[in-house]
């Protein structure tokens, strides 16, 4: 799904427009970046932070070079529990991936949505914790996780140059 399928019907999806200085600005109410923006896991787990940010620095830019925008100026992180991402950290390593790129001193957000699983024995959904899988209803502790361990580019905020066409 792209940011201009999704029209301004769209009950999760709206584009913002709106002349500010010269520049006009795009806000993406809430754009579910496709799956390819869906941050891999493939960096493993030294510097943690700093890993995920390089991966979300190269989404960003991609949707900011897409959308013909210059200058990044939020981000919305939206990262389960189970991925132990530490607030702080995440925020110091934006600011240093980000240096000297369009994103450079660009607010990150960080959402961090409940834990969401399913109990494989009786369908039973239920919000978890991270050190929490316990079924209230049979007890058992095999679930399927359905939210809490995503971790993706959920919003992005940015600014076109005046002459830029939007999308
Ligand atoms: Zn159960």
């Amino acid at each position: 799904m792209s940011a201009a399928a999704a029209g301004e019907g769209g009950s999760e999806t709206h584009l913002r427009t709106g002349t500010d200085r010269g520049r006009r600005s795009i806000e993406n109410g809430k754009l579910e970046i496709d799956n390819s923006c869906i941050l891999s896991d493939s960096l493993g787990t030294a510097m943690h932070e700093m890993s995920i940010a390089v991966e979300l620095l190269q989404c960003v830019l991609a949707e900011t070079a897409r959308h013909g925008a210059v200058r990044v100026t939020q981000v919305q992180l939206t990262v389960g529990p189970m991925r132990g991402v530490v607030g702080e950290a995440m925020q110091l390593a934006w600011q240093i991936a980000s240096e000297n790129t369009p994103a450079a001193g660009s607010e990150l957000e960080i959402i961090e949505p409940d834990i969401q699983a399913r109990c494989r024995l009786c369908d039973t959904e239920f919000q978890g914790a991270v050190d929490d899988f316990l079924c209230p209803n049979c007890g058992k502790a095999e679930v399927d996780i359905l939210a809490g361990d995503e971790i993706l580019l959920s919003r992005l905020t940015c600014e076109t140059a005046e002459e830029a066409p939007l999308p």
